[in-house]
C-alpha cells in the first residue's frame, strides 16, 4: 500500500525502553502520531483504556480479527494484540507520519503490507541491564519476568530483518539516534515524491 505518509515501525523486547523512547519521540516531533493498539493484556497501574491500548477481552479481541478489522495481530507473551485498520489508515492517506510500537512478528508481517514501512530494532546493551530495567520497572511479576526475558532472546535474534538498530544505552544518545532515522527517512526521496507531490509535479518529477 502507497501513502503519502510514513510508517516507522519500532520493535525491542520487553524493557529495552522502546516506550520511554517513542514517548519522548512523540514529544519532540509534532508530526508523529503513535497507534494505539489493541490488547487483551490487563491494564497496569497507571494505563488507561485508549491512552496505552485499547483494552478487549478475547472474544471481542477474536471477533475483531475474524471481521478483518486488524492490519496485523500476534501472539506475545501469551496475550494478543493488535493494530487495526482505523488506528492508522486514514492518517497516513491524509500524509501524516506514524509510529506503531508492535513485536518482530507485526513488524514483518506489516512490512509485506506497507513495502516503504522503516523497521527500527530497539536493543539493551546487555541482558543483564535488560533484567534490571524490567525490575526496576516494577510492573511485571517474577515468573513474567522470567517469561520477558526468555522471549527477549527470541526477539533480539530478529533484529537482523530490520532496516535499523539502535542500542538504548544512554537514554538521550539512542533518542538522538532514532530522531535522525525519521529525519532521514523523510528525505528519501521516494518519500518526498509522497510527501511533496505538489513540488515534484511543477518540477515534471511526477
Ligand atoms: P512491553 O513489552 O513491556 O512494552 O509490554 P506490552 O504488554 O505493552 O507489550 C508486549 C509486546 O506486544 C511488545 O513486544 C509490544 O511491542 C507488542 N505489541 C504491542 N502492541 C502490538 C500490536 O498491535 N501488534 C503486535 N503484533 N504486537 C504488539
Ligand atoms: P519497553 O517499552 O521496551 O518495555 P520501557 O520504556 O518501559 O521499555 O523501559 C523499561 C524501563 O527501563 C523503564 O523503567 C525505563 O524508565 C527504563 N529505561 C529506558 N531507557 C533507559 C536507559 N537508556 N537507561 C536506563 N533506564 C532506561
Ligand atoms: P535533526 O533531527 O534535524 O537531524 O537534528 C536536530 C538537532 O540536533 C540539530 O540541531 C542537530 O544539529 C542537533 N544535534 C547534532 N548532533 C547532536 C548530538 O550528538 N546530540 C544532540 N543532542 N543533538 C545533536
Amino acid at each position: 500500500m502507497d501513502t503519502p505518509g510514513n510508517l516507522f515501525i519500532i520493535a525491542a523486547p520487553s524493557g529495552a525502553g522502546k516506550s520511554s523512547l517513542v514517548k519522548a519521540l512523540l514529544e519532540l516531533d509534532g508530526h508523529l502520531a503513535v497507534s494505539i493498539s489493541h490488547t487483551t493484556r490487563a491494564p497496569r497501574g497507571q494505563e488507561q483504556h485508549g491512552r496505552e491500548y485499547w483494552f478487549v477481552d478475547e472474544p471481542e479481541f477474536r471477533a475483531m480479527a475474524g471481521r478483518g478489522d486488524f492490519f496485523e495481530w500476534a501472539e506475545v507473551h501469551g496475550n494478543l494484540y493488535g493494530t487495526s485498520r482505523a488506528a492508522i489508515e486514514a492518517r497516513l492517506q491524509a500524509g501524516e507520519d506514524v509510529v506503531l510500537e508492535i513485536d518482530f512478528q507485526g513488524a514483518l508481517q506489516i512490512k509485506q503490507l506497507f513495502g516503504h514501512a522503516v523497521l527500527i530494532f530497539i536493543l539493551p546493551p546487555s541482558w543483564a541491564e535488560l533484567e534490571q530495567r524490567l525490575r526496576r520497572r516494577g510492573e511485571d511479576a517474577n515468573g513474567a519476568i522470567g517469561q520477558r526475558m526468555a522471549n527477549a532472546r527470541e526477539e533480539v535474534a530478529q533484529a537482523r530483518h530490520f532496516d535499523f538498530v539502535v542500542v538504548n544505552a544512554v537514554f538521550e544518545t539512542a533518542l538522538f539516534d532514532l530522531k535522525t532515522i525519521v529525519h532521514a527517512q523523510r528525505l528519501k526521496y521516494s518519500a518526498q515524491q509522497r510527501s511533496k507531490a505538489a513540488v515534484f509535479k511543477a518540477l515534471d518529477l511526477l
